[in-house]
């Protein structure tokens, strides 16, 4: 197994106080600064490599699982292993989500 990339991992993340399963990327961030009142916006340093850039979390994800075509640079720290421990994370997010917006259409309905 990859005990390496669970181990680093575990020790780059960090839970914030309002953290939200919905976006579990944010964990491998450290948020400096909010930049106007949407809150979604924030100047962030990746944990795993200090790259230091701006955006929303779109950027984060699409840095640290190296999203393509994105425009953000993928993050280097992010090895094979890693990635599908983010992905794994991301993907579970995106499930519930999913479960979500199911039980709205069947309010709705
Ligand atoms: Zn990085």
């Amino acid at each position: 197994m990859a005990d390496l990339a669970v181990q680093m991992l575990n020790d780059v993340r960090v839970i914030p106080p309002n953290d939200d399963p919905m976006w579990p990327l944010w964990r491998y961030v450290n948020k400096i600064v909010k930049i106007g009142g949407h809150g979604r916006n924030a100047r962030m340093i990746c944990r795993l490599c200090d790259l230091d850039f701006s955006g929303s979390y779109s950027r984060v994800r699409a840095h640290l699982l190296k999203v393509s075509n994105s425009g953000m640079k993928p993050c280097p720290k992010v090895c094979i292993d890693v990635l599908i421990l983010l992905k794994d994370e991301q993907d579970k997010a995106d499930a519930m989500l999913v479960d979500d917006l199911e039980v709205l259409d069947n309010e709705a309905a």
